[in-house]
Order: structure tokens, then C-alpha cells, then sequence
């Protein structure tokens, strides 16, 4: 089992399949992108199949999550998820994707085994999202939706952040739209993970925000609190259920202590948290012949020194070098 010091376990592994992404989300890189990683330092399909099996087999992985940059821009993804599939015990699979795509994918991602989506959109406006996003495929990320949904990919979760001043007013649209479509919605606080380092506190919608923008609609009442475990948000039946919403309180409400995730970066490196300042690079043993068994012992050894949250109240708080990007939500 992959055990860190405190006693908790990682179950649920993220993987990045690229830092590559077709938009540029002004919280997320800056409009002319990013110096990509060359395409030698990714690992291949095989390798991540590799490193995912021995997770699964061998270290006690339960959820594989694919993710990015943006995931979908991996050619061989369908084929990284067939192979999941077929591991014993087979994993749930899941994916979190910009949806550009997803309109033309959702039905081969589903044939090969994915179980359900997690896709971000953080406005109804087209022109919002041009602004936010930098291009302009709002209509892409709608269509993408649809097709999971119709491909089964269910429950349909979205993702939004909300902005200061950008498209806070967007909560209860955002929410009511989300109903209407049966997708399930999860507001999540800004994190400093930008590579632009340009996160403040100040401009950070708060979880608390959150839920006094929606309680101007909605009745909202806490849902599963007992059955939160690990899951990062908090969610609430609205207007009495069945529909629900989801609250991620990144920053001001941490849930480090109940933290299952661990995370593979498209290079190949173990992150024991979306914060973490040092990396084990499993793909550098790899190629240099490292056995399963001493790349399973290296990727225990780097969550054992997982430290008890990401401290961003903490004076000493460094943001990660990497950005989110190239980390892997
Ligand atoms: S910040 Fe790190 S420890 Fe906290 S929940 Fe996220 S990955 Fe886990």
C-alpha cells in the first residue's frame, strides 16, 4: 500500500498524459502558452500502462483519473484506457478534460472503458469564455457535455472556478443550467497553481461566497456528510434533492487530512500532492532498467514523505514550480 507518515493511503492516482492544452485560461498559463515538454521526456503509452498496472496490481490504486494539461490530445488514450480496463482489479476510470473533443470521443473513450468525466466549463457566455479561455470553443465544450452524457459517462460532473469580478454573477446561472442538463456541478476555489503566479487570496471566490451566492436561489442542505471520506467536495442536496451541488473548498476549508491522491506527472515523476516542491522520477529508473519491485519501492518511499497538507496559510507556503498544467488536476 502506498502509506504516507500521517497513516493515510493513496487510492486514487492521477495521471497526466500531457502538459498540453488547447486553451489558455488566464488561471491556468498565460495566452502564448507554455514551453511544452519535448516529446522524448512523456512517457509512452506503454510506460504509463506500465506504472498504472503496478499501481493497480501491486500498491492498492482503486480510481484512476486521466487528466492533463489536456488529456484528449493524447492520441493513444483510448488504448491507455482499454489497457486500464483490463487490469485485476480493474480500477475505476475517469477523466478530466476541457471537453474540447469529447463530442467526437466520448462514445470510443466509453466503448474502451472509461466510467465518467469530469469537465470544466466556468461560464454560459461565449464571450466569457473567449475571454477567459483565450479561443474561442465554448459551443465544443457544450457539444462535448452532450456527448458523455449520451455516451453514458455518467454522473456528468462539470467543473467551475469562479473569478472575481469575471463570472461570479455565473453561480446561479451556472447551477440551474447544470440542473437542467442533469450534470452534476462542483464549484472549485482558485488555487495558487497558475504558472503565471499571479493567485491572490483577495481574488479567490471563497467556498463561503459560494454558498451565500447560491443560497439566494437555492435551498441548500448538507448531503452525505458522514460519507465524505476522502471526496474533496463538499456537496449539498438542492432545493431538498435528489439534484446535488459540490463545493471545493481548496484553500479556505483543506481536506489534506482525509487525502487519497497521488499523482504521475506526463514526465513521469510521483507528486505526492498537488503542492509538493520534490518529485521521485520513476521514468529516469525506468529506462535505466529499474524491476517493478524497485519502482514500487521508490513510489512508497515518495508518499511516505507526503506532509500533512499544502500549507498555503503557512508564512513559509512556496507555489509549487511546476503549474498546474503540468501537474495534473
Ligand atoms: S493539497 Fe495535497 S494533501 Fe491536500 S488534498 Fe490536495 S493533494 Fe492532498
Amino acid at each position: 500500500m502506498l502509506r504516507d507518515s500521517f497513516g493515510r493511503v493513496a487510492t486514487d492516482l492521477r495521471v497526466s498524459l500531457t502538459d498540453k492544452c488547447n486553451l489558455r485560461c488566464t488561471y491556468c498559463m498565460p495566452p502564448e502558452g507554455l514551453d511544452w515538454l519535448p516529446n522524448a521526456q512523456l512517457l509512452t503509452a506503454d510506460e504509463v500502462v506500465r506504472l498504472v498496472s503496478l499501481g493497480v496490481e501491486r500498491l492498492g490504486i482503486t480510481e484512476v483519473r486521466y487528466t492533463g494539461g489536456e488529456p484528449l490530445l493524447r492520441r493513444e488514450l483510448a488504448d491507455i484506457v482499454a489497457r486500464t480496463a483490463a487490469l485485476e482489479p480493474r480500477p475505476q476510470i475517469s477523466l478530466t478534460t476541457n471537453g474540447i473533443g469529447l463530442a467526437r470521443l466520448a462514445g470510443p473513450l466509453a466503448d474502451a472503458g472509461l466510467d465518467r468525466v469530469n469537465v470544466s466549463l466556468d461560464t454560459l457566455d461565449p464571450a466569457t469564455f473567449k475571454r477567459l479561455a483565450h479561443r474561442d470553443r465554448h459551443a465544443d465544450v457544450i457539444a462535448g457535455l452532450a456527448a458523455a452524457d449520451r455516451a453514458g459517462l455518467r454522473p456528468v460532473k462539470v467543473n467551475a472556478v469562479l473569478m472575481r469580478g469575471v463570472n461570479e454573477h455565473e453561480a446561479v446561472p451556472l447551477l440551474r443550467w447544470c440542473l437542467e442538463q442533469g450534470y452534476e456541478l462542483r464549484f472549485i476555489e482558485q488555487m495558487p497553481l497558475d504558472a503565471q503566479h499571479r493567485w491572490t487570496r483577495e481574488s479567490m471566490v471563497t467556498a463561503d461566497e459560494i454558498l451565500g451566492l447560491l443560497s439566494e436561489a437555492f435551498d441548500l442542505t448538507p448531503d452525505d456528510l458522514e460519507e465524505r471520506g476522502s471526496a474533496p467536495a463538499e456537496r449539498f442536496l438542492v432545493d431538498g434533492g435528489p439534484a446535488r451541488v459540490g463545493v471545493i473548498g481548496s484553500v479556505t476549508r483543506p481536506f489534506c487530512g482525509a487525502c487519497d491522491r497521488v499523482r504521475l506527472t506526463a514526465d513521469g515523476q510521483v507528486r505526492n500532492c498537488l503542492f509538493a516542491t520534490e518529485e521521485s522520477d520513476l521514468k529516469a529508473a525506468m529506462r535505466a532498467g529499474a524491476t517493478d519491485d524497485e519502482l514500487a519501492e521508490r513510489w512508497r518511499a515518495a508518499v511516505g514523505r507526503k506532509r500533512a497538507g499544502h500549507g498555503i496559510d503557512d508564512p513559509s507556503f512556496l507555489q509549487p514550480a511546476r503549474p498546474m498544467s503540468a501537474i495534473g488536476g
